[in-house]
């Protein structure tokens, strides 16, 4: 599954414990150089600086994906840099654990601009260059919450936008497909990483791991791993497809 000199983009890799930063790990492992972009600069910058430190090839960039000017901005300036861009993970997201009778307008609004509107966005930039080079994988990190519902984690706002980007993901997936461009989606259950971390007591979490078949939570190379496969030139031939990556919770 080598990835030498392909290009990718990982959005929302920023964060030290996240899955964005091991789904570029394993995508430098392969070979490929990875755009780490996140709307945290310094975070990216870390993550970039230690990626280069470990012999991997990797640049730092800034990405709001809520924005499409900075995702023009961002497509655009790699484009410039690398000539083009083979590979997009849409990983940027953030959760808020409301129920349907507290969620406000302005939460409803950030929830779907950053889960959903960020990969119409990511995703729109990067198809012109994918379909010009006849070759594009695209992942998204959709979630166990937009199948099932999220229970605490979620939030109806999350579990809606997260179901909203495997719809999206099987309509582009067809209309791409000739090109050679793939977009598929994962869906991992929980995942033990900053944005549940926040949200869970040490009880709570022993608890929580006894109803997972597997009887451990997710890590973050469970995730990546899948999407590595998912990126790859091997897995050409599946598209409009999700993965569920849960332990056994959720089949
Ligand atoms: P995380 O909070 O550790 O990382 C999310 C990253 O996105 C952060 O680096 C953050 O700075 C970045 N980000 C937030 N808003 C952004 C924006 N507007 N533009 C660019 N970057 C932005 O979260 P994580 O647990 O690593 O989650 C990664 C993805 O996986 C998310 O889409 C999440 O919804 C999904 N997911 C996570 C779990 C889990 O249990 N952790 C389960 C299912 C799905």
């Amino acid at each position: 599954m080598s990835m030498k000199d392909r290009i990718a983009i990982v959005t929302g890799s920023g964060s030290a414990r996240g899955i964005g930063k091991a789904v570029a790990t394993e995508l430098a492992k392969r070979g490929a150089i990875v755009v780490i972009a996140d709307i945290h600069l310094q975070g990216a910058e870390t993550v970039a600086a230690e990626f280069n430190d470990s012999g991997y090839k990797a640049v730092a960039r800034h990405l709001d994906v809520t924005s499409r000017e900075s995702v023009a901005a961002l497509v655009a300036d790699i484009d410039r840099e690398f000539g083009k861009i083979d590979i997009l993970v849409n990983n940027a997201g953030i959760t808020r654990p409301s129920r349907i009778l507290e969620i406000t307008d302005e939460e409803w609004d950030l929830i779907f601009a950053v889960n959903m509107k960020g990969v119409f966005y990511c995703t729109q930039a990067v198809l012109p260059g994918m379909i010009a080079q006849r070759y594009g994988r695209i992942v998204n990190l959709s979630s166990v919450s937009g199948k099932r519902g999220g229970g605490v984690f979620g939030g109806s706002h999350y579990s809606a936008a997260k179901a909203g980007v495997l719809g999206f993901a099987k309509a582009v997936a067809r209309e791409v497909a000739e090109y050679g461009i793939t977009l598929n989606s994962v869906t991992p259950g929980l995942i033990d990483t900053d944005i549940t971390g926040g949200l869970m007591t040490p009880e709570r979490r022993e608890l929580l791991k006894q109803e997972i078949p597997a009887k451990r939570l997710g890590t973050a190379f469970d995730v990546a791993a899948a999407i590595a496969f998912l990126a790859s030139e091997d897995a050409g031939y599946i598209t409009g497809e999700e993965i569920d990556i849960n332990g056994g919770s959720h089949m």
